[in-house]
């Protein structure tokens, strides 16, 4: 719109351009299923209700600007225009600018990348975009709305990259939100009154708030008739006849009488019709509530386009008298763990009124993904945040729902597809759990799945680790790292498998936070075949050659621990390694390998722990290998050995590749296998001596001057 026809106090603001690129989209995107558009203004209405109701439970004067909390849909075909209103909270002049433009959210982008991976535009409401499902049906929306704080404001775009926000007038609205659709001329069937109850039904009916319809309604009226009025000189006549009887036939004459005057006209006339006068869901008897209906309202209550995965309905009686309803989605969000506060989690009702949504009180963090609703007969009315949080009518409740939902996940446990579905959703869930939950660890555990070294293609429960452990075997054998590829190849498993011995893959980040506090499972000790003190049950045989060997190496360990210094703690002989010439261990205590990865790549956290919690190396040294043999005969001979120090220090480094450790230095280390890769080309140093043209002579000069001799040169590196 140019500047000269705008109106008085208009502004025009151009769409954050994720937000502008989203709605070109739904605009462009070929799609039938149009009809979401009206779920998600009613949704977004619903969630306006829920904000000022629970502002006015600690601040009932805000309610003073209309206390009927309702939605209402007005249909008019002549204007081609569908009207939501709500009586809701309401936006100020900058939230309608914020919220309905300017500022995207993580889902904006996330949706798109979704649909562009083949998703449904139905599921618009999981990623918080949905109020832009208004451009499905029209091309045009006005949105009219007044907040407690502010003027009344109107934003109204018909897409194509801006918007427009004015003041404006509206008595009818006090405070709340007019959303009003001008209809694209093929989507007009959204003006049907037979459509939109169809559509509230189906989609909206367990909204808690009265969802009403203007619908058009005849009725017969008696309109003074002025054509009767010269005819009333007959019907007089036949009156007078009739009311010779008795009184009561006197009575009827008398309204004959009356209409004599008038004649019936057919009248149109506007009505609300309240479309979902349904009771609360979970008042109702579980035994009468098909699985259709838990779906429908789970669909309500979620913004999921899914049905669930599992449901729990139940009531408690006695001290404290709750009911509640939870629900275990079949897909964990895209964003579960990316903003704490994730949103419809458990709703909180006291006594059928609403109280609160996402009542984080109610669920501990790990079960953050379980939907529902909690309807208390104990707690007052006005209850506030801070009251909740010191409530221990609530701390009861929370314990009856965690201990109902690990009750659910038996259920599900139960099925073994439909466990595997949950597991690949919610595993993280799970560990955060057991992390967590001290009083729900051994119960959580229960539910872990883990590939192993002989596990294949299926993941196996802790349990059937413990069923199929070896007779002399008192520990379980875990191993944490980036892959399965990588754990399975790593040194550090070569030897427990050889010996028999299974071994947990742990490759999910958040293993590492979960092993910690785990510790044991049924009576076994989780151990790690990547820290110190590991100890596989030998032989007496196998007990004196490892006695022996830590006599034989005693010198080499030495030497090699002088050559790498603070590098590592110690260096050891080891009774893990098969194939390899040695490895790193960590301490039991500290980061492993992985854990020293994981913390690295969290780009915020506080430098200071990594000192301190950063992995405390031992270097363990294979005496069967034949690198080690040799060294140990080197050193022997000659404890100077130049070229041996520079090749332990190449081992070392190596060491800390295979053992999941980043290098420092990557150049040094590359440097010296560069000088091996010349020795073993039979190539001398000469070659490089001849200053080379181009950007990467300048450093080639100075890597060869001043490197006469190869071993000291190696040592400067160093
Ligand atoms: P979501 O509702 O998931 O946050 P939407 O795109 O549907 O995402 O809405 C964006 C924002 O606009 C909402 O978070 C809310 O702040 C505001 N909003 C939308 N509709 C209404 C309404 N009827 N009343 C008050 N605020 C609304």
């Amino acid at each position: 719109m140019s500047d000269e026809t705008k109106a008085a106090g208009e502004e025009t603001f151009a769409f954050q351009a994720e937000i502008a690129q989203l709605m070109s989209l739904i605009i462009n995107t070929f799609y039938s299923n149009k009809e979401i558009f009206l779920r998600e203004l009613i949704s977004n209405s619903s969630d306006a209700l829920d904000k000022i109701r629970y502002q006015a439970l600690t601040e009932p004067s805000e309610l003073d600007t209309g206390k009927d909390l309702y939605i209402k849909i007005t249909p008019n075909k002549a204007d081609k225009t569908l009207t939501i209103m709500d009586t809701g909270i309401g936006m100020t002049k900058a939230d309608l600018v914020n919220s309905l433009g300017t500022i995207a959210k993580s889902g904006t982008k996330a949706f798109m990348e979704a649909l562009q991976a083949g998703a449904d535009i139905s599921m618009i409401g999981q990623f918080g975009v949905g109020f832009y499902s208004a451009f499905l049906a029209a091309d045009r929306v006005v949105v009219t709305s007044k907040n407690n704080d502010d003027d009344c404001y109107q934003w109204e775009s018909s897409a194509g990259g801006s918007f427009n926000i004015r003041p404006c007038v509206d008595p009818e609205l006090t405070r709340g939100t007019k959303i009003t659709l001008f209809m694209k001329e093929d989507q007009l069937e959204y003006l049907e009154e037979r459509k939109i109850k169809e559509i509230v039904k189906k989609h909206s009916q367990f909204i808690g708030y009265p969802i009403k319809l203007v619908v058009e309604k005849e009725r017969e009226k008696e309109v003074e008739d002025d054509e009767a009025e010269e005819e009333k000189p007959a019907e007089e006549e036949k009156k007078d006849k009739e009311t010779t009887d008795d009184a009561e036939v006197e009575e009827a004459g008398a309204e004959k009488e009356d209409k004599k005057k008038t004649k019936k006209i057919k009248e149109k006339y506007l009505e609300d019709e309240e479309l979902n006068k349904t009771k609360p869901i979970w008042t109702r008897n579980p035994d009468d509530i098909s699985n259709e209906e838990y779906a429908e309202f789970y669909k309500s209550l979620s913004t999921d386009w899914e049905d669930h995965l599992a449901v729990k309905h139940f009531s408690v009686e006695g001290q404290l008298e709750f009911r509640a309803l939870l629900f275990v989605p079949q897909r964990a969000p895209f964003d579960l763990f990316e903003n704490k506060k994730s949103k419809n989690a458990i709703k909180l009702y006291v006594r059928r009124v609403f109280i609160m949504e996402n009542c984080e009180e109610l669920m501990p963090e790990y079960l953050n993904f379980i939907k529902g609703v909690v309807d208390s007969e104990d707690l007052p009315l006005n209850i506030s945040r801070e009251m909740l949080q010191q409530s221990k009518i609530l701390k009861v409740i929370r314990k009856n729902l965690v201990k109902k939902c690990i009750q659910l996940f038996d259920e599900i446990a139960e099925d073994k597809d439909n466990f595997k579905k949950f597991y690949e959703q919610f595993s993280k869930n799970l560990k955060l759990g057991i992390h967590e939950d001290s009083t729900n660890r051994k119960k959580l555990a229960d539910y872990l799945r883990y590939y192993t070294s002989t596990s294949g293609d299926e993941q196996v429960s802790l349990a059937e680790y413990v069923s199929r452990m070896k007779e002399n075997q008192t520990a379980i054998y875990y191993i944490t790292g980036e892959s399965r590829e990588v754990v399975n190849n790593s040194a550090f498993v070569e030897r427990v498998k050889k010996r028999g011995f299974e071994v947990v893959y742990m490759v999910d980040p958040i293993d590492e936070y979960c092993v910690q506090q785990l510790k044991e499972y049924d009576g076994k000790k989780l151990v790690s075949v990547t820290k110190e003190g590991l100890e596989l049950p030998e032989s007496e045989d196998e007990k004196k050659k490892f006695e022996e060997d830590k006599v034989k190496y005693e010198d080499l360990c030495k030497v090699m621990k002088d050559i790498l210094d603070k590098k590592v703690q110690k260096v050891l002989v080891s009774n893990r390694l098969e194939s390899s010439p040695c490895c790193i261990v960590t301490s039991e205590y500290g980061w492993s390998a992985n854990m020293e990865r994981i913390m690295k790549a969290q780009a915020l956290r506080d430098s200071s722990t990594m000192g301190y919690m950063s992995s405390k190396k031992n270097l363990e040294i294979n005496p069967e290998h034949s690198i080690i043999k040799n060294l140990r005969d080197r050193i022997a001979a000659d404890k100077d050995d130049k070229a041996a120090k520079d090749l332990i220090v190449l081992l070392f480094e190596t060491s800390l590749l295979t053992s999941g450790f980043s290098l420092e230095e990557p150049q040094s280390h590359a440097d010296r296998i560069f000088r091996m890769i010349k020795l073993g080309l039979d190539i001398g140093d000469e070659e490089d001596d001849a200053p080379a043209a181009g950007p990467s002579s300048a450093s080639a000069d100075v890597k060869v001057e001043g490197a006469e001799d190869d071993a000291s040169r190696m040592e400067e590196v160093d």
